[in-house]
This record gives structure tokens, sequence and C-alpha cells, in this order.
């Protein structure tokens, strides 16, 4: 075969590439420079990210070991709990590829883009507490933001040991509750001030879970109770990280003593706290989703149209009138109600 010639851009393009090398070179003068080039790797092996910072993450292989890493070129869309291939290395180490993901949290950015926060959840502890009071759409918004990104919710009625002393209250939480085991939704008490975190430790255990909730309904205190070393695995994480992140904003994997893991963040205890779509809402009601089509008009809001059948449902006891409230409640808040055509 005779000597191809180059086309003009593809010339340009070696010269790139080449320029780029000896610029690497150059600046081979840092630790992360030299861990990638030299041949100080141990075999490629599978990973979950634990944390995420910047530029570099941290992977924990199946044995419990965890080594801070670079990324190879394209692989800076990781986030907490992907599934990686990686490295390890004398002080750093190197993911290689990702793993596909089953699931993703995403929360808007400043600008309003979709950004991914975490990875491969297989459930979220939706918590709730006598006290701060808990409201039923609230509830609802968590229950449509899992049904948005088809991750399992579970209601934890946390502070459970108030009930015990309030019967009053008690049956409060009991009505509040009471519509969601018969749509499916797993509800369990839990108090961190008590023994008898069975119960969740068994839902917990070979999982990934988020907690999200309101400020004060005690997610601290469950996450401190379900991983009594997370306090110091979050610290040293953020160790780990360096100089210069904003540690607390970082979504950390903590390994749960019953087994399982927990991702945890402040932006992942807000999950779902954000503008949703009218659409988004119709179909995270659950028992909306069969009926949603079935109203005399295409654009039917629900409300006081005549033949529309979530009012018929509704009326015949067969959507509970506290779903449906809530139902009006979180689309009447909406920015943009206009109904999905
Ligand atoms: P977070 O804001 O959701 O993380 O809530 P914290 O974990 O900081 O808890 C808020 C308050 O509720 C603290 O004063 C905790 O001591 C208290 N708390 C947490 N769990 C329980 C519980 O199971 N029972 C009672 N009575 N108080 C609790
Ligand atoms: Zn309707």
């Amino acid at each position: 075969m005779g000597k191809r010639k180059l086309s003009r851009q593809q010339a340009w393009r070696v010269e790139k590439i080449q320029a780029e090398r000896a610029r690497r070179a150059a600046r081979r003068d840092t630790l992360a420079q030299e861990t990638l080039t030299t041949d100080g790797l141990g075999p490629e092996q599978e990973g979950v990210v634990v944390a995420h910072y910047g530029t570099q993450v941290t992977v924990e292989a199946p044995c419990g070991r965890r080594q801070r890493c670079h990324l190879r070129a394209n692989l800076d869309g990781l986030v907490t709990g992907d599934h990686v291939v990686w490295s390890a290395g004398e002080n750093t180490g190197v993911v290689v590829a990702q793993l596909q993901r089953h699931s993703a949290l995403s929360r808007p950015d400043a600008r309003g883009r979709l950004k991914t926060i975490a990875a491969n959840i297989d459930q979220i502890l939706v918590v709730i507490a006598p006290f701060p009071e808990p409201h039923a759409n609230l509830i609802d918004r968590y229950l449509v933001a899992a049904e948005a990104v088809a991750i399992e919710p579970v209601i934890l009625l946390n502070k459970a040991d108030l009930l015990r002393s309030d019967a009053g209250l008690a049956t409060q939480m009991a009505q509040l509750l009471a519509p969601y085991p018969a749509l499916g939704y797993r509800v369990l008490h839990t108090s961190t001030r008590a023994d008898g975190l069975e119960p969740l430790q068994d839902l917990l255990r070979d999982r990934t879970s988020v907690c999200v909730g309101q400020s004060g309904v005690g997610k601290s205190s469950l996450v401190n109770r379900l991983a009594p070393d997370a306090g110091q695995r979050v610290a040293e994480l953020s160790a780990a990280a360096g100089k210069g992140t904003h540690t607390t904003s970082t979504a950390v994997l903590l390994r749960l003593s019953c087994g399982g893991a927990l991702i945890d963040s402040p932006g992942i205890r807000e999950f779902g706290l954000w503008h949703m779509s009218r659409r988004d809402v119709e179909l995270g009601f659950r028992e909306l989703r069969p009926l949603l089509g079935s109203c005399r008009f295409r654009d039917c809001r629900h409300e006081q149209e005549p033949d529309c059948a979530i009012t018929r449902e509704a009326a015949a006891g067969r959507i509970s009138a506290q779903r449906l409230q809530s139902f009006r409640h979180i689309v009447a808040g909406l920015e943009d109600a206009t109904p999905a055509a």
C-alpha cells in the first residue's frame, strides 16, 4: 500500500494531538500526571464511586478498599453511586470506564438544566415526623418525584416514640398515612430514640437508598444510627478530596452496619422540591394514571369540568379525598399549570 496522504484536516488533528502530548509531558510534575503515566497501577477491577469532587472521585473496591482516583477522558459525568472499572495505584487510582446505570437522581442546576447527582439508587426513603408537622402535599411531592425517576419510595414516619404518649397525635398520623398502603407504598414507623429499627434495616440491606425529607424530621439522626461512623466517614472522604472543595455539598456513599448503602448530601435530601411539569404530577399519582385520557376534555384540569374521570372516581370513593386535594394543591402551585394536551 502506498503511503497515505493526510488530508489537511487529518494533519491538523495529528499535530494537535502531538502538541497536547508534549504539553502533558511538560506538565508531568504533579503526582496526578505521574500516576496516570507510569505503570504502577494494579489490574482493572470493578468498583463504586463513593464520593465525587470536581475532577476526582473516591472509588470503593468489592473488598471495601477505598482510593482517590483520577478519571480517564470522557468520564467527567460520573457521580456518587456509579459503577466503574478502575485500577488502584500507589497513591492514586484511575477510573477507566463507567458501567451502565440502572437509575439516576437529577436536580436542576442554577440555570435550570437537569444535572445528575447520584446513580444506581434502589429506593428513596421519604422521612416524615409528627414534628415538623407533615403535610400530605409535601409527602405526595416526594412520591411524584420518585415516580418520575422510577425509584421505589418508602415512607418512614420517624419520631414514632412521640405517638406512644399522645393518642390524638397517633390518630392524626394514622389518618394522614391511611391512603398509602392501598396504593402499594410501604409505610414504616421508626424512632432514633428507641430500639426497633430492624424492619428498616431489613429494608436497607443489600440495597442503595437515599433519605429525603424536611429539615428536622430526623434524617441525620437516622443516618447516624444506621451508620455509626457516618460522621467520621464523611470527614475522611472530605479530607481525601483535598483542598478547596465544597465538601458539604458532595454526595457520599455510606456503608450501613446492617449491610447496604446510603447516599447522602444536602442536595439529595431536598430531592423533588423543585419545579415539576403538570404531566409529571399527573403521572406521579399512581391511582390517576389509568384514568388519564378518559375525561371528556383532552385538556381537562380535573376540577369543575363535566365528565371528568378523576372527579367521578373520587366521588365514588375510589380515590382518596386527601390525595385528590393534594394533587390539586400541587398542580395549583405549578408555574406552568397548562394542562398537558
Ligand atoms: P434532620 O434535619 O432531618 O437531619 O433532623 P435531625 O436528625 O437533625 O433531627 C432533628 C431533631 O429531631 C433533633 O433534635 C433530634 O434529636 C430529633 N429526633 C430525631 N429523631 C428522633 C426520634 O426518633 N424521636 C424523637 N423524639 N426525636 C428525634
Ligand atoms: Zn378530568
